[in-house]
């Protein structure tokens, strides 16, 4: 292992170079090494595996620590073994890639490294007429969100994590069982290769705590069951330092109305007349979303018609054009009559010509 070189020689970087200085020198090395730019050249490949080792180790401070005082030795000992495949190397360094390869995830199906934080699903139940003409919710979301006092490091104001002294830092244990070594979660720090001695009092060390957040949601005109609102960055925090938050989906029901019933963007409605009214139309009232408006009915009209009053409906979400009110006839038969009524029903049946049963007389007389 000593004809492995040096990983400041690598980058071509002093020996106390900054964060940022290792950064240039090995975006340098990457974007001139990139496998993509270089097919079948065994050579560019082993340049960039070098240099992405070098990176990994120089910019981990635990790990730079080891091996400013140990070596390439003191690494292989705690456990590093180094990037094992270009897989690795683009999980570890997906951040970097991304920028400068423009790598979102869908050239080569490389993930970026910075994770966004989880989304979270919000049910809503509205009114009907809050979902025709929108509204504005409070709503209070519990999630878990970086601690404020530690800013999500865990640690008590004015101190920082300590190196593991189990795995120095590199948060895995190489143990070897027979023939084979066997890379495991270092269980003293549970894989984070730093421990924290003085926790932070608010959130026990844990670096994040659950909140509970009050936010403003404009319900636009229109929304219907299952309508979906985001609420971008009201999610939870990202696991990653960098990373953004994840985003809230706020999910609507809406409460059935006592009169109107919903399809898109109409609304129907179920009027009941008389059957003289029917017979001899009328002028009735009609409630609508807004309050209430005249409509006549015309004479002779059958159970069942329909009528629509154009633009009376919801507005639709994405056009903002209301839809129409739809008006479904009922025509009530009378249950209980007076003599008198029923007199003048049975006049009526007696000049009626159009009554099935003379109909029915003529039919046969015909056969
Ligand atoms: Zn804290
Ligand atoms: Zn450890």
């Amino acid at each position: 292992m000593t004809d492995k070189r040096d990983y400041y020689e690598i980058l071509g970087v002093a020996r106390d170079a900054e964060k940022p200085e290792l950064k240039k020198a090995y975006r340098k090395q990457a974007i001139k090494y990139h496998p993509d730019k270089n097919p079948d050249n065994k050579e560019a490949e082993d340049k960039f595996k070098d240099a992405s080792e070098a990176y990994e180790v120089l910019s981990n401070d635990n790990k730079r620590q080891i091996y400013d005082q140990f070596g390439h030795q003191g690494l292989e000992g705690s456990g590093h073994s180094g990037p094992s495949g270009f897989e690795d190397i683009f999980s570890s360094f997906g951040d970097i890639f991304e920028d400068f390869f423009g790598f979102g995830g869908n050239q080569g199906g490389r993930r970026s490294r910075v994770q966004k934080g989880s989304d979270l699903r919000y049910n809503m139940s509205i009114d009907f007429m809050e979902a025709a003409f929108g509204t504005e919710k409070t709503i209070s979301i519990p999630k878990m969100d970086i601690c404020g006092e530690c800013e999500g490091s865990g640690c008590r104001p004015g101190t920082s994590p300590e190196t593991c002294s189990h795995c120095h830092g590199t948060g895995q244990f190489i143990q070897s069982q027979g023939f084979f070594k066997v890379k495991t979660s270092c269980p003293y720090c549970r894989g984070r290769g730093t421990m924290i001695s003085n926790p932070c009092a608010k959130c026990r060390g844990a670096g994040r705590i659950e909140i509970t957040r009050k936010v403003q949601v404009k319900i636009p005109a229109g929304v219907d069951v299952g309508s979906k609102l985001r609420l971008t960055g009201e999610g939870e925090g990202s696991p990653s330092p960098d990373g953004p938050p994840g985003d809230v989906y706020v999910v609507i029901n809406v409460n059935p109305h006592k009169f109107f019933q919903r399809d898109n963007t109409d609304i129907i409605c179920a009027i009941d007349i008389s059957f003289i009214q029917a017979a001899l139309g009328d002028e009735i009232i009609i409630p609508t979303l807004v309050g209430e408006e005249k409509f006549m009915i015309p004479k002779g009209t059958q159970f069942g018609d329909t009528f629509r009053l154009r633009g009376e409906g919801i507005a639709s979400l994405r056009t903002g054009r209301r839809g129409d009110q739809i008006i479904k006839v009922i025509i009530k038969i009378p249950k209980k009559l007076s003599q008198k009524q029923k007199d003048l029903l049975k006049e009526f049946d007696r000049l009626d010509s159009n009554k099935i049963s003379n109909k029915l007389k003529n039919l046969f007389k015909n056969l």
